[in-house]
């Protein structure tokens, strides 16, 4: 395995044992029951690594995103499921560079002792899709409040989260020179929202991903919720968008990972025709090519990490890990459960869920057309085709 495999050891022992307590029936059964790893998300915070990212004066660790990224990978190549606790991690990035000091000091050391979840983050809209610019969800200032209005869909982790970053527009778009201006992000309380202008609505999806459509009807929030400058939003929630690819591109690696090793054991055991079958090119190659695959995705991850804590721009990098980590993640997948034969299909050897959580990462939370349409206009020059 490459070097940066080996990196950040002490991160890695201390988060795979804590790991070791919640073994693959605990997420199974969690799985099966949809519901939510309340005692694993817990410890995790007990442990400090859910505030990984807040500075120390605010009570974390004050580390940088690429050993988030580490923490995040562990928990997928231990078997579990980050899905369910990463939004704290990509959310904070937004708070700490483009929060105002008092919001800081009101929300940071509460959510670095567990008092506070800040797990949610509502973007996507049902009518507008990947098209961000055009969100309807609006945001208008009266006096000392925002009144909100509007619909957000697929946003996870609301019933399981106090604060939530929202995407809203300030300032309709037919207002703007540019279609980023205009839109605003803002720090919603979820306690004092839900039933008071915010309906949640939960979507029962292939993974258990807990998530959820969102209807905002005279929403009214502080107006001190509002996250940096007005009309700057879009451009604050990409800061927070590169983190998530980068987060979800150490996730999928983990899963690569998990995949591999899972395979690579069964087939050295299992025996057909009087050998066992790993000792088939046929069955070794697939497995080869995807580990190959996932190996280099972890070096663009760590350079997407390494730009990002840097301050340097990191969109190009981000996507580039997001893409080649959901492809290796997913080859590696495919694999696993192919070699797997039937019992790929069993619940209980884990390879099912664990296909199903990954293949999520080639739809969202950017799909992968999008990052090769970015690529293709920001990196290569090529026309604009929207
Ligand atoms: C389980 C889950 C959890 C999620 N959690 C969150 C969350 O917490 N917060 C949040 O804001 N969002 C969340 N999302 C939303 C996610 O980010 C979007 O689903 C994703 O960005 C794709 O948007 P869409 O579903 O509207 O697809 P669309 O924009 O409708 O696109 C559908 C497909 O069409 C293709 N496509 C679209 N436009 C183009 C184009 N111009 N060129 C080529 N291909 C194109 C792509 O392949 C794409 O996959 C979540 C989604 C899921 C499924």
């Amino acid at each position: 395995m490459t070097e940066t495999t080996h990196q950040y050891q002490d991160i890695r022992d201390a988060v795979r044992d804590l790991c070791s307590q919640f073994p693959d029936e605990y997420f199974r059964k969690i799985d099966e029951a949809r519901g939510y790893p309340e005692a694993f998300v817990d410890a995790l915070t007990q442990a400090g690594w859910l505030a990984a990212l807040i500075p120390q004066q605010y009570g974390g660790s004050g580390l940088g995103l690429t050993e988030a990224s580490v923490i995040m990978e562990e928990i997928n190549r231990s078997g579990g499921n980050s899905g369910a606790c990463h939004g704290q991690m990509y959310n904070m990035g937004t708070l700490l560079r483009h929060g105002s000091e008092e919001q800081k000091r009101q929300y940071l050391p509460k959510i670095a002792s567990g008092e506070l979840r800040l797990q949610s983050m509502g973007v996507t809209e049902p009518t507008t899709g990947t098209d961000t610019t055009k969100i309807k969800t609006t945001a208008v200032r009266r006096g000392d409040r925002y009144v909100i209005n509007g619909q957000k869909v697929w946003i996870s982790r609301v019933q399981h989260s106090d604060l939530m970053i929202l995407l809203a527009r300030t300032t309709p778009l037919s207002d703007v020179t540019k279609k980023s201006e205009g839109m605003s992000i803002f720090l919603v309380d979820l306690r004092e929202a839900i039933g008071k202008g915010l309906t949640v609505q939960p979507i029962l999806n292939m993974v258990n991903h807990e998530t959820n459509e969102l209807f905002f009807d005279n929403l009214e929030i502080p107006a001190e919720n509002l996250i940096g400058e007005e009309g700057k939003g879009f451009k604050y929630i990409l800061d927070g968008l590169n983190a998530e690819r980068t987060l979800i591109a150490a996730e999928c690696i983990g899963d690569g990972y998990w995949f591999i090793d899972r395979v690579t054991k069964y087939v050295k055991d299992r025996q057909v025709f009087g050998r066992p079958i790993g000792q088939n090119q046929g069955v070794q190659f697939p497995i080869a090519r995807a580990f190959v695959n996932v190996e280099a995705a972890n070096l663009m991850r760590f350079e997407a990490a390494r730009r990002f804590d840097a301050h340097e721009t990191c969109g190009a990098q981000a996507n580039m890990a997001k893409l080649l980590a959901a492809d290796a993640s997913w080859e590696a997948a495919n694999a696993c459960l192919q070699f797997h034969g039937g019992f790929g299909f069993a619940c209980e050897y884990d390879v099912e869920r664990k296909f199903r959580e990954t293949r999520l990462y080639q739809v969202a939370p950017i799909s992968t057309n999008l990052i090769l349409s970015y690529v293709a206009e920001h990196m290569l020059g090529l026309p604009r085709s929207f």
